[in-house]
């Protein structure tokens, strides 16, 4: 293996998703959060433990982070550990991925503390749906919170769309009807199965609609750091994404470690296994002594998460692990 940033499979490892808090102020349907305990105030890292953790990170060859949850803005001082990693130089790409509630209030301060790149979470546009979806009144909140980023500048602005079978299918249309007129990057996300099996919209579905309103030509230079292929209709200004872990994975190209609020570095999404940071960290351990532990994360990583039942299912809440 060479310098700890290469995994077992020879897939580059430089990308860190960090969940910063396992709390969320709504509570979709899909994400299941009441199904699981939440952590006591001590069990979640501290922020200056977060930003070390991420420093030994960088040390070691990650240059890429993403801040998440849980819902990243209700964590507080949230910008403060924003500036601490941007001071980390190696570091030379910080995005955030939230549901856009409260970016009225935060987006100017995590534009100057360094963030230009944000994911905004948005399922429906109808706000009757957002309250069954979300059990929260808050889409104009959203809605605001799109405009305040593409406002400030921000770029990209993506908003992932989770197709729920029955729910929002009947949306797909009017979302990518949004990227024609909008410098929006419209991401449809393929629902994952939490706990238990389930019958999700496929990306072929997905395509299919798609293709009833425009030609789509695919967009090579919208390639981020993650699983999404894009494509965009003629003169859009926006573009759109597919991220389909179900129907094809995505596991081929993985270079990301998911760091929980409580400390677990996971080498998967989907991954049962990972490796406790917090305890070395706070029982002494040394800095070489923790990047050891993530270079062990890293060695753990599968090759491909589908369980010994052939299914892929996720068995912890995707607000612990960052979705
Ligand atoms: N609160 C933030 C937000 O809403 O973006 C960050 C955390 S949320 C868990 C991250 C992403 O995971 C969201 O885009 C959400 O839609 C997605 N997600 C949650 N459960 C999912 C599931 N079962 N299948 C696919 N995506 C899911």
């Amino acid at each position: 293996m060479k310098f700890g940033m290469v995994d077992k499979f020879g897939r580059r490892i430089d990308y860190l998703r960090v969940s910063v808090t396992d709390r969320c102020n709504l509570r979709c349907i899909y994400c299941k959060l009441d199904d699981f305990t939440l952590l006591e105030r001590e069990e979640i890292l501290t922020l200056e433990e977060t930003a070390h953790i991420i420093k030994l990170a960088s040390e070691l060859g990650i240059r890429k982070v993403r801040i998440t949850g849980g819902e990243p803005l209700i964590r507080k001082n949230i910008i403060h550990l924003i500036q601490m990693i941007g001071n980390i130089s190696s570091i030379n790409d910080i995005a955030i991925t939230t549901n856009g509630t409260l970016l009225p209030e935060f987006a100017k301060e995590l534009f100057t503390a360094g963030i230009k790149r944000v994911n905004i979470s948005l399922d429906t546009l109808k706000r009757e749906r957002f309250k069954e979806i979300t059990k929260q009144d808050k889409l104009n909140n959203v809605l605001d919170g799109i405009k305040t980023v593409l406002r400030l500048g921000f770029e990209p602005v993506k908003i992932n769309v989770v197709v729920i079978k029955g729910l929002n299918e009947d949306e797909i249309l009017d979302f990518a009807e949004l990227t024609k007129r909008k410098p929006l990057v419209v991401r449809f996300i393929e629902h994952m199965p939490i706990k238990e099996p389930h019958s999700y919209f496929s990306l072929g579905c997905i395509k299919e609609k798609l293709m009833t309103i425009g030609e789509l030509t695919p967009v090579s230079t919208l390639k981020g750091n993650g699983p999404a292929f894009y494509m965009k209709y003629k003169n859009a200004k926006g573009a759109i994404g597919i991220i389909a872990p179900m129907s094809e994975g995505f596991c081929n190209d993985c270079n990301r470690l998911r760091l929980t609020a409580d400390g677990r570095l996971f080498p998967c999404l989907m991954s049962e296994k990972f490796v406790d940071l917090k305890g070395p960290i706070r029982s002494g351990g040394t800095d070489r002594e923790i990047k050891h532990l993530i270079k062990d994360a890293i060695l753990l990583k599968p090759l491909s998460p589908i369980d010994s039942n052939g299914s892929r299912i996720i068995k912890k809440p995707m607000a612990s692990i960052g979705g």
